[in-house]
């Protein structure tokens, strides 16, 4: 019998969910194992990085590669699968466009050091002792992974062929990527694997010409199950974000998030975003804009919410003439302080 094809799955700055959803293919994930040898999944099989180190470059066929790269580790594991693997394919929205953990870019490390480990109220650190780089212990040296001011998208660090955003991805969109897979049958390189129509495609909920005078937390009224929750003033990115999960935030009366991204042509999601919901406030002066912005708060954290490390923003600007860190100028380096 001719060999399987290698897949090699990995974890770099993430939730843990979109190895879950993987899982979440239930008895279809045994068609996954009946089609591919999985060489490398730390997560699920007991192997070592000094095993995938030792591969030959190229012996895997494919690997779906989840989280974003926040530290040298991160980056380290992207070069070397990279280097290993044939199709590298970014999955789930932190790969694709730093997600969630890239929210951090709104802060410095500095910052996000200082409240973790001594302002916030449930920690009590008088003697003001952080994570260091190396530690001495009787047995040896200890080392942690340097921590990066600026969190990344996968793409940012390797060149990557696919991407298969969602947070996680749905099951559909992973089967839709597994049967491509299987067949050969893959979009042009480079390309999301998926539709490229708007969320507001599948969902059902019926839409009017909307005019938002103000908009509205989830808590503070109950929808109309059928139409838009736009319409009814709750923030939904479904405008201008990928279709993909059968719009399943909206039809359960959340608006979407984002988490699929922007549609093919759309660089900065967060801006295609601002765009379109400016575009239907309804607002004749610039006071009347702002009181409308005043009841949808943290707008950066509702636009950038998924995609903000690939933005053109990328991150909040430096302070006072901040620098890179060391590992921030040479993401390869696995050992820069
Ligand atoms: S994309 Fe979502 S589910 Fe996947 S690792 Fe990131 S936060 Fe977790
Ligand atoms: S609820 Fe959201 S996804 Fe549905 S039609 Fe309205 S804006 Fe589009
Ligand atoms: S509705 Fe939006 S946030 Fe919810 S799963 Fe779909 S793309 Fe993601």
């Amino acid at each position: 019998m001719a060999d399987k094809p290698k897949l090699a799955l990995y974890w770099a700055s993430s939730c843990g969910g979109c190895e879950i959803a993987v899982l979440g293919l239930h008895e279809k994930i045994l068609d996954v194992a009946a089609a591919f040898d999985i060489v490398f999944w730390p997560c699920v099989i007991d192997i070592k990085y000094a095993d995938v180190e030792a591969m030959a470059p190229g012996s895997i066929d494919v690997c779906l590669f989840n989280g974003a790269i926040r530290n040298d580790e991160n980056a380290r594991m992207a070069h070397i699968l990279r280097e290993k693997s044939k199709v590298l394919i970014a999955f789930g929205a932190c790969a694709c466009g730093g997600a969630i953990p890239g929210l951090a870019n709104f802060s410095s490390r500095e910052e996000m050091f200082e409240w973790i480990y001594f302002q916030s109220p449930t920690t009590e650190n008088a003697a003001r002792v952080f994570p260091q780089r190396h530690t001495r212990v009787d047995e040896g040296e200890l080392e942690l992974p340097a921590f990066w001011n600026t969190v990344k998208s996968l793409s940012q660090v390797v060149p990557v062929d696919y991407y298969l955003p969602g947070c996680p991805p749905e099951v559909q969109s992973i089967e839709l990527a597994v049967q491509a897979l299987v067949t050969g049958e893959l979009p042009p390189s480079g390309a999301v694997i998926g539709l490229n129509i708007a969320v507001c495609d599948e969902c059902p909920r019926e839409r009017k010409d909307k005019k938002i005078k103000r908009f509205y937390r989830p808590q503070e009224i109950i929808p109309n199950p059928d139409e838009c929750l736009l319409d009814q003033g709750l923030y939904c990115a479904g405008v201008a974000t990928r279709a993909g999960c059968n719009a399943r935030c909206p039809q359960v009366g959340i608006g979407c998030r984002g988490c699929y991204g922007p549609l093919d042509g759309v660089y900065d999601h967060g801006a295609r975003l601002l765009s379109a919901i400016a575009s239907i406030i309804d607002a004749d002066t610039a006071e009347d804009v702002e009181a409308v912005l005043e009841t949808l708060p943290d707008p950066a954290g509702y636009f950038y919410r998924y995609y903000l490390p690939q933005s053109l923003l990328r991150r909040k600007a430096r302070e006072n003439g901040q620098k890179k860190s060391a590992a921030e100028k040479k993401p390869a380096a696995a050992v820069a302080d």
